[in-house]
């Protein structure tokens, strides 16, 4: 319907008036005033067409701010928060447009708030691990975090319906809370590309007018990091446990062998009570080695960060290092000029370069053991190069896994426990770090470690 202009009909209505009045006044003067009547008529239109043009410019200005207000009223009710209606006068009028415009004020703040509030309410819900979604009753997917689309296998449909995932355990399950009127929760495997395993929860939420439940929230939780988190934890016990259960079990022998008998045997007994040492040692080095993994496991491990020179901390080393491969016909050769700098924890770095070098002494017959330090372009390199046996390359992925050896009786013969690798990986994955081998059957090993030059970065 269009708009008719109030000041405009205020107008013509005046006009009108006054046109009648005349007209009364015209009247009455021919009636009585004879023959000066059409002068005075005359005069009498002059005049009304003066008033009618000097009162017309007021009440187009008056026009124009009715206009102004409505227009702004009615972009407002529309929702534009930025309109504002010129404020020039100290009239009702003026007043009116001050009213609006903090109308409008309060009204953009109060949206900027909620902008606010649903923006970090969508960040929050689009970093959750769970996928979550809001159904009406009908299963109408209301809102939906990213995570839910992706668990569900669905590219964010407007609109969509919880059938559209084509996941008939999710709709049995919303149906059922819907039934019920309370929350229903299974563990469920869900099928998308592959079976996975889920936790899901669908919960009545909002009550209506009549206490009835208006949305469902629909909550799907992965269950498989929480399971391969205890299966790692079952298999490590289970290795740790083994790896412990054998010294012990030949510590016992012996001694018991020493107890019925063997004390005076004395051929043996010096044999026996050394092995029982050697075992001793073993279980010593393990306990050991399974302390500095727990200290570096350990989600609270504060780094002790300085600025060290690294070049100076792989001779320091590699020099302690020395005697051990010259009684084993080995030579220790550098290549660490001082003067690499970086911002480590040292006790932690000393356990990766003492672990290689140790390994790298231990599965070499002959030849050299090469300690490197350089710098990429965006990192420093460490590297222990030996010359020994090298490592055949299905071994590879799986050398810095806890427990993993490639040769499980030489390993132990030289007393390895098979912690080494994964006590270096951690160590430098603690400084944002990354490590790896190339390795050569017959030809040797290249360990190395990677680290940031300017601190550690959070390690993922
Ligand atoms: P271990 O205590 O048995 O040495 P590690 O975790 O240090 O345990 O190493 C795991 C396995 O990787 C070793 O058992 C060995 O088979 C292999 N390995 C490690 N370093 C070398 C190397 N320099 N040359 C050949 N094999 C190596």
């Amino acid at each position: 319907m269009g708009v008719r202009s109030l000041t405009g009909r205020l107008f013509s209505r005046l006009i009108l008036y006054l046109g009648a009045g005349l007209l009364l006044a015209g009247i009455l003067l021919v009636r009585f005033a004879g023959a000066r009547a059409p002068i005075a008529i005359v005069i009498l239109a002059v005049l009304l067409a003066a008033v009618a043009l000097l009162g017309a410019v007021p009440f187009r200005r008056m026009n124009r701010r009715f206009d102004e207000l409505a227009t702004s009223a009615d972009a407002l009710a529309r929702g534009d928060q930025g309109v504002r209606v010129p404020v020039d006068a100290h009239d009702e009028l003026a007043l009116m447009a001050r009213a609006l415009n903090d109308v409008a004020s309060r009204y953009e703040e109060k949206f900027r708030e909620l902008k606010a509030e649903r923006d970090a309410s969508e960040a929050v819900l689009a970093n959750l691990p769970q996928g979550l979604a809001l159904l009406t009753r009908d299963l109408t997917i209301k809102h939906a975090n990213p995570r839910f689309w992706s668990m569900v296998g669905l590219e964010r449909p407007r609109g969509a319906r919880l059938p559209a995932a084509r996941q008939p355990v999710l709709e049995e399950m919303a149906e059922d809370s819907i039934r019920r009127g309370r929350s229903v929760t299974r563990d469920v495997a869900l099928y998308v590309e592959e079976k996975r395993e889920y936790e899901v929860t669908v919960t009545p939420i909002g009550a209506g007018a009549e206490g009835t439940p208006e949305a469902w929230l629909l909550s799907v939780e992965d269950l498989r990091p929480e399971k391969a988190m205890a299966a790692l934890r079952r298999e490590f016990v289970a290795n740790a446990s083994h790896e412990l259960k054998t010294p012990l079990t030949s510590i016992r022998g012996y001694a018991e062998t020493l107890l019925t008998g063997g004390l005076e045997d004395e051929e043996n007994r010096a044999r026996f009570v050394e092995t029982i040492r050697a075992q001793a040692a073993r279980l010593e080095a393990l306990v050991e080695d399974l302390l500095e993994l727990a200290d570096l496991e350990r989600p609270d491990a504060a780094l002790d960060v300085k600025d060290w020179d690294l070049g100076q901390l792989v001779r320091e080393m590699a020099g302690t290092f020395e005697e051990l491969a010259g009684r084993r016909g080995l030579r220790v050769e550098l290549d660490a000029r001082p003067g690499i700098r970086a911002r480590v924890d040292r006790a932690k770095i000393d356990l990766a370069l003492r672990n290689l070098l140790d390994n790298a002494i231990k599965y070499t017959d002959v030849g050299t053991v090469t300690a490197r330090i350089e710098r990429t372009a965006s990192a420093i390199r460490i590297s222990v190069t030996d010359t020994g046996r090298g490592i055949d390359p299905e071994h590879i992925p799986r050398l810095f896994e806890r427990f993993y050896r490639v040769d499980r009786g030489r390993s132990r013969a030289l007393g390895g426990t098979g912690l080494g690798l994964s006590i270096v990986k951690h160590a430098v994955s603690l400084h944002g770090g990354r490590v790896g081998v190339e390795s050569r059957v017959g030809e040797g090993s290249s360990f190395w470690f990677e680290i940031p030059p300017d601190g550690p970065h959070l390690h993922s």
